[in-house]
Parts: C-alpha cells; sequence; structure tokens
C-alpha cells in the first residue's frame, strides 16, 4: 500500500482502497480482507492480550481491569493502523462504514448482548480540533447493523488529557485517572464501551470505573483493533 490511501472508493466503486485491484465489490478486495492483523484467537478475555491457552492474563489476575471483557477484531498493525489514523487525523470518513461493520460482523455471532452502546468520549476541545469522534461514527454504525440503543449524551471526558502516543504505559494511567464522569442511571445495564483502537486499556478503565459509580453492573469494551505489546 502507498502512503496515500485510494479513498477514492465513492468515485471508483470497484477499486480495492488498498491495492487498487480493479474487481472488488467491497472497498477491500477478498486477498486484502484476509491479509488484514486479524485479531489472534488464543488472547485473554478480559484485555484481549495473547495468552498461551486463552486463559487470563496474568495483569487481569493481579489487577482486575473495571471492564468485564475486550473484543478486538484486530491487532493494531499494518495495514489497519494506517487505515485508522487516515481515519483519524485525515478525515477520512468514507472508512467508517467499513471499519464499524467489520466490529458489527465479528460481535454479531458471539451473543454479547449488552443493554447500551457507550463511545469512548472525546474531551470537547479535542472534538472541536478533529470535528468528529471518531468513535462515535463507529458506534452509530454499530448501533444500526446490531440494533443497539446508543447513548449519544451522558457519558463526557470532563479533563482533556495529553495524547497517548509516545507516553510511558504507567504515566498514560495517571494521565487520564478522573477523566470521564457519567450522569446518566445504569443501574444494573450491562454496556459496551466502543472505541477504535486500545493501547493499554487505560482509558477504557477509566470510563468503566465512572459508568460503574452510575450503576452499571457488567461492561465490555468493544475495538477495532487491540495493540499489542512488542
Ligand atoms: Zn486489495
Ligand atoms: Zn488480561
Amino acid at each position: 500500500m502507498n502512503s496515500s490511501l485510494n479513498i477514492m472508493h465513492g468515485i471508483f466503486p470497484h477499486h480495492c482502497l488498498l491495492c487498487g485491484a480493479i474487481d472488488s465489490e467491497e472497498m477491500l478486495c477478498p486477498a486484502c480482507h484476509a491479509g488484514l492483523p486479524w485479531h489472534l484467537d488464543l488472547h485473554c478475555p478480559r484485555c484481549a492480550l495473547p495468552t498461551t491457552q486463552g486463559e487470563i492474563c496474568g495483569l487481569c489476575l493481579n489487577a482486575p481491569p473495571a471492564f468485564d471483557r475486550t473484543i478486538a477484531v484486530m491487532r493494531y498493525e499494518f495495514p489497519l493502523d494506517c487505515l485508522i489514523q487516515e481515519l483519524k487525523y485525515r478525515h477520512q470518513l468514507g472508512l467508517v462504514p467499513l471499519l464499524g461493520s467489520m466490529l458489527a460482523k465479528h460481535i454479531k455471532p458471539l451473543s454479547c448482548c449488552p443493554d447500551v452502546l457507550v463511545a469512548m468520549p472525546l474531551h470537547p476541545s479535542r472534538l472541536r480540533e478533529r470535528g468528529f469522534n471518531q468513535a462515535v461514527e463507529l458506534a452509530k454504525i454499530v448501533a444500526g447493523q446490531l440494533e443497539l440503543p446508543l447513548l449519544a449524551h451522558g457519558a463526557e471526558r470532563i479533563r482533556a488529557t495529553p495524547p497517548q502516543v509516545g507516553l510511558p504505559w504507567k504515566e498514560r494511567a495517571k494521565s487520564v485517572r478522573g477523566a470521564f464522569s457519567c450522569s446518566i442511571d445504569l443501574q444494573g445495564k450491562h454496556i459496551a464501551i466502543l472505541d477504535d483502537v486500545m493501547t493499554t486499556g487505560t482509558s477504557l478503565n477509566e470510563l468503566a470505573l465512572a459508568l460503574r459509580k452510575r450503576g452499571a453492573a457488567e461492561i465490555s469494551a468493544w475495538v477495532v483493533a487491540r495493540t499489542l505489546p512488542d
């Protein structure tokens, strides 16, 4: 794939956006679709990090996160990382249906049935800068395809946090502490939090804590991509 993605799908609907193959009915040709970094089958059910037998990992045993499970479609690796960066930083919103559908298709057979979806909130200042929240856009697709309600307001990022990229993992945890608030009563509810990428899980954990404070009984994390440590 070259650096400037062929996001011309609307103009040339039969070009694969990764390799440019002409015979594609979908946004990706079958070969590029098959070659995506699909997540490994054996992973910790709680945080989606790889484990040898698919058991709960040591990190989750020692310090269980505030969410109960993580469903990740792919590993945050090439070329998916490029697609997600195109979406977020070059405003290629044409990628939302592709990535959102992948998440919905992955979740559908798992019969994970939350009461409501919540998209990972952006701080208002970041939202103004970017113009959209990719997690909300993905969540709209997933909510539509799985016929689940999406909580549009009520969970907020009340504190701007520095960009997490480049911060050591421990620093990330500190920087997002108390960053979220929730104003909706979620007593007894199963909530699925949607995000594009789960890196360390610290943001998801903090948001899950805020939802727990409002009574959430069960929390699932649904992400397109999971970053795996080297
Ligand atoms: Zn292709
Ligand atoms: Zn784990």
